[in-house]
């Protein structure tokens, strides 16, 4: 660079500085000025040459304007605050320089550098109020903030993060920011502030410990520090999540509860008895009481249907509902109870206390076909401390509910095996069942060598009452025989209907032909008596055959036939009367009796 393009340079500098620059000669007239000056006093350039420096000075600060041209025409620097007065009569404040301006050896004025110091102020105070502000939001951030170094040591902590810790700033500071995140997710920590050193803005989930160890679920978010280009650090703020984290928790755990009753209700394999003592049991297990019920309203008493836990009520015990908790449930719009102490005063005098040893209950209404069928009930020893809340309620609701479906499910496949083994009309056992009964009884026979005997039995003349009373009359009289039947036979006795005027009695125990005749016998008694109905008797004989094993047959189907045939023979022989199957045989034990079945084998 020569002299020329040097000085083109600094004239470059001058022009261009944002700091207005003016040169004054030695009597203190304008000589020259640049951009920023004409800026600054709102002169322009041709309005600035050959004017004296007074004239951009506000009065007030003349002399001392004065002093320091005298002092820089003398060769030395000056530097303080002034004021300029701009050409529409304000006063700008300006930080000032005046310096000598020299041409060789030659002092040959003065150089005037000034900066408005109102914006510079301004930018200055508005950095310091940022600043500032920075500073409280810091400070009070509600969240737990460190001000981390590259190295993860603390710098700085503020108010939220000593009052979540307990631990005061000055005990941290200059510590490990990983000691105060539990140990298993310090690897991820370090992973967060090494992102951050990056530049990134990352977060993780976390867990902050205490003064005291106790573990802070967190979301902790890690921010990069920046000084000009570089990261020279990081924040970590530690946002406390315990709140949502226990939301979560009681969700996840409510739905694995859920789960598990669904499970129970699912488990098709078992008996719906079975579901019901699993859907008690879960109840018991997950709320901690010792007992669960089901109980059954009938009519004024309450019935124990199921039991789990401890068990002081028995399965199928009554008692008279009045004096029972559940009694609250029966009331118009009311299908929960929960008692927290039955000790407290407004259940003290109550009557149900007597039932068993419980201070606590939990009690659900269970509906059953649109009625209230009864209740659902889980009891302690000892009171209960806390609430239930509402998603326990709800819990608890819908055991009741799964309850009340299995209750029905059970009454509806009661209602399928009636419908299937028993006859619609009489009520009594139809064939099907029938069959059972005698493959067992002929299984048991066998087994420890007893006889029994299959009695075919048929109205006498039954279509005449319907030809003469119509059907109504006659299935009523079925339904009055079927009654007179079971009434005279034994409990072991089945007494089935095949359909028609036709009734099958199984004796399962006899000891031969004697114990059949006997039974025949009190039937034709029990026959004479006529059937009254509406008013009108109606006369109603049964004519029957009787089949015994082993001596008449061996197979249920020889059986069957056996009896069937002498039924026929029955009828034949003039009817309202019995016959055995092997009449000679029957006449001859009949003479022998009593008669065992071995020496009638003989
Ligand atoms: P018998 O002495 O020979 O037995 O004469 P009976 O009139 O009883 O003749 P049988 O036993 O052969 O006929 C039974 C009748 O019972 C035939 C049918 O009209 C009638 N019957 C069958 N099932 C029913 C029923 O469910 N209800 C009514 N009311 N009648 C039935
Ligand atoms: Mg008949």
């Amino acid at each position: 660079m020569d002299a020329n393009e040097r000085c083109e340079a600094l004239t470059s500098l001058y022009e261009d500085t944002p700091d207005a620059v003016v040169l004054y000669d030695r009597s203190g007239t304008v000589i020259g000025a640049n951009d920023a000056a004409r800026h600054l006093t709102g002169y322009e350039i041709g309005e600035m040459l050959g004017s004296s420096y007074r004239l951009h000075v506000a009065p007030r600060d003349r002399e001392l304007v004065e002093l320091a041209f005298q002092s820089a025409l003398a060769g030395a620097t000056d530097h303080f605050d002034t004021s300029v007065r701009h050409k529409d009569g304000s006063i700008v404040p300006v930080e000032c320089y005046v310096f000598p301006a020299r041409i060789g050896d030659r002092l040959v004025g003065v150089f005037a550098q000034a900066r408005d110091i109102v914006a510079l102020r301004s930018a200055e105070s508005s950095l310091s109020l940022n600043q500032e502000r920075f500073r409280s939001l810091f400070e009070y951030h509600p969240d737990g903030i460190m001000e981390l170094k590259a190295d993860g040591t603390m710098s700085r902590v503020n108010v939220g993060l000593e009052s979540e810790t307990g631990f005061y700033g000055e005990q941290l500071v200059g510590k490990s920011w990983t000691e105060l995140i539990a140990p298993e997710h310090r690897a991820d920590a370090d992973e967060l502030l090494r992102s951050a050193m990056r530049g990134e803005a990352v977060e993780h989930d976390s867990l902050l410990l205490d003064r005291l160890g106790n573990r802070i679920d967190v979301q902790l978010k890690l921010v990069p520090l920046r000084a000009g280009d570089s990261v020279r650090g990081a924040y970590a703020i530690f946002k406390n999540a315990s709140a949502q984290k226990n939301a979560e928790r009681k969700i996840a755990t409510r739905s694995e509860q859920i789960r598990r009753l669904y499970m129970v209700a699912a488990s098709r394999g078992e008996s719906l008895d079975a579901q019901i003592d699993a859907t008690l049991a879960l109840g018991v297990e997950l709320f901690g009481w010792d007992e669960g019920y089901i109980v059954h309203f009938a009519s004024d008493r309450l019935v124990v249907r199921n039991t789990v836990g401890s068990g002081v009520l028995r399965k199928d015990s009554t008692y008279p509902i009045e004096a029972t908790f559940a009694r609250f449930v029966l009331e118009p719009g009311k299908d929960q109870l929960f008692i927290a102490d039955a000790d407290r005063p407004e259940w003290r005098g109550d009557s149900a206390r007597a039932i068993g040893p419980w201070r606590s209950y939990f009690i659900v209404a269970v509906d059953v076909g649109g009625e209230r069928y009864g209740a659902l009930v889980f009891a302690s020893r000892s009171p209960h401390h806390d609430e239930l809340d509402s998603s326990e309620r709800d819990m608890l609701q819908l055991m009741g509910l799964f309850a009340a479906s299995a209750i029905e499910r059970a009454s509806q496949s009661e209602r399928i095996e009636q419908m299937a083994f028993n006859d619609a009309l009489t009520g009594l056992p139809n064939r099907l069942l029938f069959s059972d009964r005698i493959e067992n009884t002929l299984a048991t026979a066998r087994r420890y060598e007893r006889g029994f005997a299959v009695m075919y039995l048929d109205i006498d003349k039954f279509k005449h009452i319907n030809d003469k009373y119509g059907h109504a009359v006659g299935d009523e009289t079925l339904r009055r025989v079927a009654q007179r039947l079971r009434a005279t036979t034994r409990e072991s006795d089945t007494v089935s209907r095949f359909g028609g005027d036709e009734f099958v009695i199984l004796q399962p125990i006899v000891d031969g032909p004697s114990d059949a005749a006997d039974l025949a016998r009190k039937l034709n008694v029990a026959m004479q008596e006529p059937v009254v109905i509406e008013g009108v008797a109606h006369a109603v004989q049964l004519s029957a055959g009787i089949a015994l094993y082993p001596s008449d047959a061996q197979t249920i189907e020889g059986l069957m036939e056996a009896a069937d045939r002498a039924l026929y023979r029955a009828k034949r022989e003039g009817r309202n009367r019995w016959c055995f199957a092997d009449a000679e045989l029957a006449r001859r034990e009949l003479r022998r009796r009593p008669v065992s079945r071995r020496e009638a084998a003989e």
